[in-house]
């Protein structure tokens, strides 16, 4: 890698196709896929419907300026309406960008209400992406380190304890941000309730409850957002990962009262929203509606979850299993890194966060026979190391 800054581990092989559950490398070898690009492909890899969308939008135009009308944003904002809460759509690039334009938007909302200050609360193990303010947002040092000076307006408190949270709300604070379940630190789920909640006390002092639902979201967790299996509506929403099956794509929603604080020349992006972004991101909520991926993943994450605590009755080495729907980690007692590699060798595509932790996000389109496949692998693969 002589031309390339250094900033990935990357393991060793070049994947060259994908169709469906499956990937192949350069020298043909296939692979299982059950890490989906980082929960990005979730109606698997080059999607009949998303590389059709995508194909005729390149014959047609690739990019055009934010300056101009694009109807096709406006057809991809009400599905995203219609299947989350009535808000206005702001399109963006990434995960960290979408989480980027909704902190600007809190802030903005909170300066223009003038009745709090704009600190935002966020969670500790939180990750909320890579730019300087996602960083200072995200609940983790591990990210900051070296880049002082970390932005200010954020505190972290601990995940999931609704009287540290309390503790921490004074005037200075105006808005509440966090993951329905931790994803690059473990698949952690707050306790039952927990976001019931975090929407209590924000309604009770007027603060903004945002999800970053960039890792949970489109269908993951076995429902369209994980919020909904709380029962509560967020005010401001973020959403990248799958929004458009790999091509790149985020948004922000909110709610028409926070979204109106932004007017033209507030926030902007070159890229966000433009025609072939959203081409693959229409086709990727039509086919996730259509095909009921939320119920799919639902219901192979259950059977999934089951497999995987049948090797948990064998394996000492498993600590816990855990997650909702096709989200699944499944935690060691010692470091199992090596599992990724092995997992290569075995023809297993495999993601471990934090040495401890296998991160479980396969293409919500994986079938019963694929996921008993990857246990059987999985099995022998700990037999092997005595695990
Ligand atoms: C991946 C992720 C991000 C960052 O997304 P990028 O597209 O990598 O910028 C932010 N928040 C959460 C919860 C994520 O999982």
């Amino acid at each position: 890698m002589e031309y390339l800054m250094d900033t990935y581990n990357r393991l060793p092989v070049s994947l060259v196709k994908g169709k469906g559950c499956w990937v192949w490398d350069d020298t043909g070898k296939a692979y299982l896929d059950l890490v989906a690009g980082i929960a990005v492909v979730n109606l698997g890899h080059c999607h009949p419907e998303v590389v059709r969308a995508l194909k005729y939008q390149a014959g047609q135009l690739f990019h055009c300026s934010n300056l101009f009308c694009i109807p096709a944003q406006e057809t991809l904002a009400e599905l995203l309406v219609e299947n989350s809460f009535s808000g206005k759509v702001f399109f963006c690039n990434s995960g960290a960008e979408a989480n980027e334009g909704a902190i600007k938007l809190i802030r903005r909302a909170c300066n223009a209400n003038g009745k709090r200050g704009s600190t935002i609360i966020t969670f500790k193990g939180s990750f909320h992406g890579r730019t300087l303010a996602t960083v200072a947002a995200t609940g983790q040092d591990k990210f900051k380190l070296g880049y002082d000076p970390i932005p200010e307006g954020f505190k972290s408190v601990a995940y999931g304890d609704i009287d540290a949270l309390k503790e921490a709300i004074d005037q200075s604070v105006g808005a509440v941000m966090l993951e329905p379940i931790q994803g690059e630190s473990g698949i952690n789920a707050p306790p039952p309730g927990f976001l019931q909640q975090v929407r209590a006390l924000c309604d009770a002092h007027g603060l903004i409850m945002a999800l970053d639902e960039v890792q949970t979201g489109l269908c993951r967790t076995g429902r369209m957002f994980a919020y909904m299996h709380e029962g509560i509506t967020p005010d401001i929403m973020t959403m990248a990962k799958a929004l458009a099956n790999g091509f790149p794509a985020g948004a922000i929603i909110a709610r028409p009262e926070i979204a109106s604080v932004f007017e033209p020349g507030s926030h902007a992006s070159t890229f966000g929203g433009n025609p072939l972004a959203m081409a693959a991101g229409i086709a990727t909520i039509t086919t996730m509606r259509a095909k009921d991926m939320a119920g799919k993943s639902l219901s192979r994450g259950a059977h999934f979850s089951k497999r995987l605590n049948e090797l948990k009755a064998v394996h000492p080495g498993i600590r816990d299993i855990r997650g909702k729907g096709l989200m699944i980690g499944v935690e060691f007692e010692p470091a199992v890194g090596f599992l990724a590699k092995t997992g290569l060798e075995k023809g297993l595509l495999l993601n471990v966060i934090k040495d401890h932790v296998l991160r479980l996000v396969p293409p919500l389109t994986i079938s019963i026979k694929e996921i008993d496949m990857a246990v059987e692998i999985l099995d022998a693969m700990l037999k092997e190391k005595g695990l």
